[in-house]
């Protein structure tokens, strides 16, 4: 790579090691990134959980490069264009039933933001302004912007950040390896880490409670998958108390889990399913929160000539967006991609389960076409055994993603057995000469 590289400052990289060694991608098409100097990689986390329907998808190129012909951009505010009516039509019909009113943002970050702020108003519209705690969990990772940091559970995203949003608390997180390590799908024990909420409501009293915002899966903190019925006898607890429940989906919304959104993978409603990513399957940024209609309703007071909700951004239904997103939705459907992760989620598992017992692996887990395979830290040295791996499976052709010490696998949902196959194989090659 002939040109410079001094003024991006790289976000979440190692810039120093990365500006030795650069890992340029130059184009992609459907599983596959192409390197700057023609190597073929295989895709094998979506970009970045968010290419659901593999790369460079034409009906999804064509509807932006028309978009932006049309109508570049269109004022969201006091204004609208008739794509981002449709896009949330289409929206509210995969989330479940109840969610039927869909609020545009341009990232996972901002609709964790929407999100709360939503849950601080409704409260406050209807009277009850005294909830204002927001409840978050351990090891929750919900973007980076204050909101976000303040309900996560990140140490290393949190502690550089000062005292972040004030009256936040969180429940613990449900990783428990002792008693589910390489359990196939959900675990078996763990529902009642839920009970923790009851915790925080007896210290606080729950009428001091606005929300509690969890990723049903979480992914960034190495691919934890909820124990079965954990999620339920959250929303048992919420309910008791009038405390809203938050999805985070931005990485299992669009067909991750075998569903459209985990909600329905794993039964629960929560009161707001917050999106981004497959939304617009990478192609232009792209957020949204899709909420109850009660929520929704109870704003709708007042004169009408004035703004209900004090919230939006400039580019929030950005036509480009709203256009990649309705090419992309178009495209899961005629495809059926966004249950095929149930065809291939058998097949998937056993070939991450058959890295078992491979020197420093110490724990696997899975669910629909998400995976993370957790090594032994390097004595002293955390999180490098795993980017070592990482390394290794890139200059093998194979871009896999790490957090901390565990590897995670998020294909896009057109990936083939043989290429689950090479992508097993090669991390086992990879974790091999990493021992
Ligand atoms: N929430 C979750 C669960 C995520 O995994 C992510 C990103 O990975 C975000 C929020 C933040 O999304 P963004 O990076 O688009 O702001």
């Amino acid at each position: 790579m002939s040109q410079p590289l001094d003024a991006y400052w790289m976000p979440f990289t190692a810039n120093r090691q990365f500006k030795k060694s650069p890992r340029i991608l130059a184009k992609a098409s459907g599983m596959h990134f192409w390197t700057d100097d023609g190597r073929q990689i295989l895709d094998t986390i979506a970009g970045l959980w968010c290419v659901n329907a593999g790369h460079a998808r034409p009906k999804i190129v064509q509807a932006i490069a028309e978009q932006a012909a049309q109508l570049d951009y269109a004022p969201p505010f006091q204004m609208a264009h008739p794509k981002a009516f449709a896009l949330a039509e289409r929206v509210a019909a995969l989330t479940p039933a109840e969610l039927n009113k869909v609020f545009f943002t341009n990232s996972g970050s901002e609709s964790v933001d929407t999100a709360l702020k939503i849950a601080l108003a409704y409260h406050r519209v209807r009277g009850e302004g005294h909830r204002t705690r927001l409840i978050g969990r351990e090891r929750g990772y919900h973007g980076v912007n204050f909101g976000g940091i303040s309900v996560g559970g990140m140490v290393a995203n949190r502690k550089m950040f000062g005292a972040m949003l004030a009256g936040v608390d969180h429940i613990r997180h449900t990783h428990d390896p002792a008693r589910n390590s390489y359990t196939v799908g959900q675990p078996e024990h763990g529902a009642e880490f839920a009970d923790d909420l009851e915790r925080l409501c007896a210290l606080h009293d729950p009428s001091t409670i606005a929300a509690v915002i969890v990723e049903p899966v979480a992914g960034s903190t190495g691919v934890l998958i909820p124990p079965k019925g954990y999620l339920n006898r959250l929303r048992e607890i919420c309910d008791r108390h009038g405390i809203l429940l938050i999805f985070d989906e931005v990485i299992t919304g669009f067909g991750r889990t075998g569903q459209p959104f985990a909600a329905q993978t794993f039964g629960v409603t929560p009161d707001m399913i917050l999106m981004a990513k497959g939304l617009t399957n990478g192609c232009v940024p792209m957020g949204a929160v899709a909420v109850r209609q009660s929520i929704h309703d109870a704003f709708m007071t007042g004169p009408e000539h004035l703004i209900e909700f004090f919230h939006g951004y400039t580019y929030s239904s950005h036509p480009l967006a709203c256009a990649a997103g309705l090419a992309t939705l178009e495209t899961y459907a005629d495809e059926g991609l966004l249950t095929r992760a149930q065809q291939l989620q058998g097949y998937f598992a056993e070939a991450l389960h058959s890295l078992r017992g491979l020197p420093n692996v110490i724990d696997i887990r899975n669910i629909g076409l998400v995976g993370g395979v957790e090594l032994a830290p390097l004595p002293g040295e955390p999180a490098k055994r795993a980017f070592n791996v990482f390394l290794d499976c890139y200059d093998k052709g194979v871009l896999i993603r790490t957090t901390g010490d565990t590897l995670a696998f998020s294909p896009p949902l057109i990936i083939e057995r043989a290429q689950i196959d090479q992508l097993i194989d090669t991390v086992r090659g990879a974790i091999g000469r990493a021992a």
